[in-house]
Order: structure tokens, then C-alpha cells, then sequence
């Protein structure tokens, strides 16, 4: 079985994406209390036990806040720059296993190339998957498409991609004008033209699924992003769109060998 993936949640009240190959699993990031993430996990037919690491792409909340709690209850060790690891206490972890750079790692059969990106936080990384031929590629979080994420996100498979808001119904919406500046900023998430723009410009002839992520319950809804993404979404073989309160179930990317 080539890698297969699953969320069980997405936005800015909770995340966690399970990432699958070979019997063994990983989860990228966990928002959720213990109770929550064992519930979601439950699911997608799965238990915390089953996971051998727990990679964090950052410090905010969202992300890591279930980290160690988890961690400590099912004795996982945990994947992350040294960067999110001194940004504020996460505490006590059963096992750290700091990433190094743009140091390519393994965990079991999964190839994992950590991406830097422009977000507001101390050494933010996002994530390119490889197994048995397949990519699937996480990119969420991160307020301005660069180079080196073009570079290193061109021809997965399969994308996770963050369409974060409508710059217009952020404008007009509840946030306070500086947390409207940050989220809309270059170190901040990207708006649905930009995710369109950075699919454009890489490519999505070649994707077998297109998860559109980590949307706004504020500042966006599904339409507006279905339509600013109206071509890719038309031409890929299967896209969908990620919720905060089921995330997405199991994908599988099909190699054909
Ligand atoms: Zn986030
Ligand atoms: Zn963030």
C-alpha cells in the first residue's frame, strides 16, 4: 500500500494530519486536547498507539498544543526544528528528535523533507512526504509563496494547501485592524488568489487529490475559495475541501506499480 493521508481537522482552532505508508503512521501537528485527538483518531479507525512519531511544523497553538500531552501518554517521539522546540515551553516531551535544516529524514519508509516558510513564527517548517514512488506535499501556514517552496512543492502527487482567506472578507470581518495586518502579511497565511496563483505557477496537471486547507471559519467560506481555485479544482481528479470540525477522510495516492 503507497502513502495514504487524513486530517483530523483543519483551521485555526486545531490541527492534526495523519500520514500513512507501509503499516506505519505519522501525525503532523496535533491541536487537540487527548480526548479529542483520540476521538477524531478513532475515526479514521486508528488509536494514538498506532503512531510512530509526531512531526510539529510550528509553535502556534493550533498545532502544537496537544503535542505533548499526546506524546507523553502514548511514549511518541517527537520531530521538530530546534527553533519551534526553545519557542515557548510545549512541555516535558518523552523523546525529541530535532530536524536539522533542510535536512531530508526518514521515519520508517516515509522520506520527510522539512520546507522552510515565511510565517510569523521562530523556525517554521512544512513538509514533502515521499514512499513507494509517491509525494504528498503539507503546506499550510505561511503568508508568502517563496522560491524554495515552489521549488521543493513542484510535482507531488498529492497537496494539502492552505487557502486562508478572502482578502476582502478579512477587510470587512471581526478581527482587530493588527491581527488583520498579520494574517494578511507576508509572514501570515495565504489568501485563496495566492494559494490559485502559487497552483498556477507549480503546476496541477499532475495531482491526484487537491485539499484545500486551514480555511477561515471567519474570514472565508468554501465558495469563495471554490471559485478563486474554480481551474485547478475543475481539473484535478479529485479536490476537496477541509473542515475544522471533520477534517478529511483517508486518500490514497495510486502509483499504478
Ligand atoms: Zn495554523
Ligand atoms: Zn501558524
Amino acid at each position: 500500500m503507497t502513502l495514504r493521508f487524513a486530517s483530523l481537522g483543519s483551521g485555526s482552532k486545531g490541527n492534526g494530519t495523519l500520514v500513512a505508508s507501509g503499516g506505519h503512521c505519522l501525525l503532523v501537528d496535533c491541536g487537540f486536547t487527548i480526548k479529542e485527538t483520540e476521538r477524531r483518531m478513532a475515526r479514521l479507525g486508528l488509536s494514538p498507539a498506532d503512531l510512530s512519531a509526531i512531526l510539529v511544523t510550528h509553535e502556534h497553538s493550533d498545532h502544537l498544543s496537544g503535542v505533548a500531552p499526546l506524546a507523553r501518554k502514548y511514549g511518541i517521539p517527537v520531530y521538530l526544528t530546534p527553533g519551534t522546540l526553545r519557542a515557548r515551553d510545549i512541555g516535558k516531551l518523552p523523546e525529541v528528535r530535532l530536524i536539522e535544516g533542510h535536512q531530508p529524514f526518514a521515519v520508517a519508509d516515509i522520506q520527510v523533507t522539512p520546507v522552510a516558510v515565511p510565517h510569523d513564527a521562530r523556525e517554521a517548517a512544512q513538509f514533502v512526504f515521499r514512499s513507494r514512488g509517491a509525494s504528498l506535499g503539507i503546506l499550510t501556514d505561511l503568508g508568502t509563496v517563496t522560491p524554495h517552496v515552489e521549488e521543493h512543492f513542484s510535482g507531488c502527487d498529492a497537496l494539502v494547501l492552505e487557502a486562508n482567506h478572502d482578502p476582502q472578507m478579512l477587510a470587512q470581518g471581526p478581527y482587530p485592524p493588527s491581527l488583520k495586518r498579520r494574517v494578511g502579511g507576508a509572514y501570515g497565511h495565504l489568501s485563496n488568489q495566492q494559494a490559485a496563483g502559487f497552483l498556477q505557477r507549480v503546476g496541477y496537471e499532475q495531482l491526484q487529490h487537491l485539499v484545500v486547507a486551514h480555511i477561515s471559519e471567519k474570514n472565508n467560506t468554501v465558495e469563495l475559495a471554490r471559485t478563486a481555485l474554480a481551474d485547478a479544482a475543475g481539473r484535478v481528479a479529485n479536490c476537496l475541501f477541509a473542515c475544522q470540525q471533520e477534517g478529511f477522510d483517508w486518500l490514497q495516492i495510486d502509483k499504478g506499480d
